[in-house]
């Protein structure tokens, strides 16, 4: 079955249900009876499994080519229960751009926890010389958040299959529909399913997916165990949302073309971060192993004011965090996002007071266009 079908039909070819309803039915309950003493439908609690949170379960599993996959009541809920997989002592290396809320995460929960991090520029540094005895897994994004650096998949999975170590990816910025980790050799796969899988920026949702049928399992345990599941009417929402995850992609990529090509012509516009550039530094591993660029823009002004200026001046885009939705976002990681990274991980990466973050839409494009362009400062144009 193709992508696009398998996001209309969650993987299956007929409705589980008994009626044949065509939307796969919430079951928005606590709890399943039994026929009698010792039998079960297969169903006992939801915290354990539901059919809604099921199906969604099937239909992320079948879109990343997973072994399976487990849905989370948010994608921070995902991260800290794959991380939950290991114990204290375990050591991580890990990409510094990277989603604000994992690394706080990270250095917050985790470290009370006992594992230990080491923070790297994953497209430049020597990844294989940081690696310890007690180093269990590599953890990167790519395209970074907000930075947009690339980082070859493959490559990542041969260091630390090499090393016995797990590579764990965060493809919220990709989705499957553009990248499939796992397929290029990645162990989980960790999604914000707030972002491209819902796609409307009506629920808040997360998923992790495996290539291993047992990490797959003991994240269900985990899962169940720490009660972080999704609830079955969010579980339903996202189902809807993957329907139109390949459509929606394809438009939002296309206007992010024409927007990151416009950005570039600006005076006032100094670097436009967009791996779908040719002269991006990751345009030809982007090329190499996803089949789009995505719709994510970041882009740095020639001063705080101006970035400020454009802020306060959009009109059809909202000044809001997120991103991944129907409707464009623009963010200012620095104070958003990013507020709490370390200011000097923060500088390391480049995040200042004058990068923007766009997560551009399915609306025109024109219009999108236009509304950056009244955005601008009048004495910059
Ligand atoms: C938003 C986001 C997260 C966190 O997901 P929530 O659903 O907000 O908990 C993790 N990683 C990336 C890349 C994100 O954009």
């Amino acid at each position: 079955m193709d992508f696009e079908t398998k996001c209309v039909h969650g993987g299956c070819t007929s409705s589980a249900d008994q009626y044949k309803a065509l939307s796969y039915p919430i079951y928005q309950t606590a709890s399943f009876a039994h026929a009698s003493f010792g039998s079960s439908t297969g169903f006992d609690y939801t915290r354990e499994s539901n059919p809604t949170r099921e199906r969604l379960e099937h239909t992320v599993a079948s879109l990343e080519e997973a072994a399976g996959a487990v849905a989370f009541s948010s994608g921070m809920a995902a991260i800290s229960t794959v991380m939950e997989l290991f114990r204290p002592g375990d050591h991580f290396i890990i990409e510094q751009d990277l989603y604000g809320g994992s690394i706080r995460l990270f250095h917050t929960i985790c470290e009370k926890n006992g594992l230990t991090f080491t923070y790297a520029s994953f497209s430049s540094d020597d990844i294989e010389s940081m690696i310890r005895p007690s180093t269990k897994a590599l953890y990167v994004e790519t395209p970074t958040n907000p930075m947009m650096k690339v980082v070859d998949i493959r490559r990542l999975a041969d260091i630390a299959h090499r090393h016995g170590l797990l590579l764990i990816i965060d493809n919220t910025f990709l989705s499957p529909y553009f990248q499939k980790p796992l397929t290029l050799g990645a162990d989980i796969v960790v999604h914000s399913g707030t972002k491209y899988l819902g796609g409307h920026n009506d629920t808040i949702a997360g998923f992790a997916a495996a290539s291993s049928l047992e990490i797959v399992e003991h994240l269900h345990e985990t899962a169940m165990s720490i009660g972080s599941v999704l609830a079955p009417f969010d579980s339903w929402l996202i189902l809807r949302g993957i329907q139109t995850l390949a459509i929606r992609l394809e438009r939002a990529e296309k206007n992010a073309m024409q927007i990151a090509l416009w950005l570039k012509e600006q005076p006032c516009i100094k670097n436009v971060y967009y791996p779908g550039l040719p002269e991006h530094p990751g345009y030809a591993i982007m090329k190499k192993q996803a089949s789009g660029f995505g719709a994510m823009v970041s882009f740095r002004t020639d001063s705080r004011e101006t970035a400020i200026h454009i802020l306060n001046h959009v009109k059809l885009i909202s000044f809001a965090e997120s991103l991944g939705g129907t409707e464009s976002l623009i963010t200012y990681p620095l104070t958003q996002t990013h507020a709490d990274v370390p200011e000097d991980m923060r500088r390391k990466s480049g995040i200042d007071d004058t990068l923007l973050r766009l997560s551009v839409g399915i609306e025109s494009a024109e219009n999108l266009i236009d509304d950056l362009a009244s955005a601008l400062p009048l004495s910059k144009i």
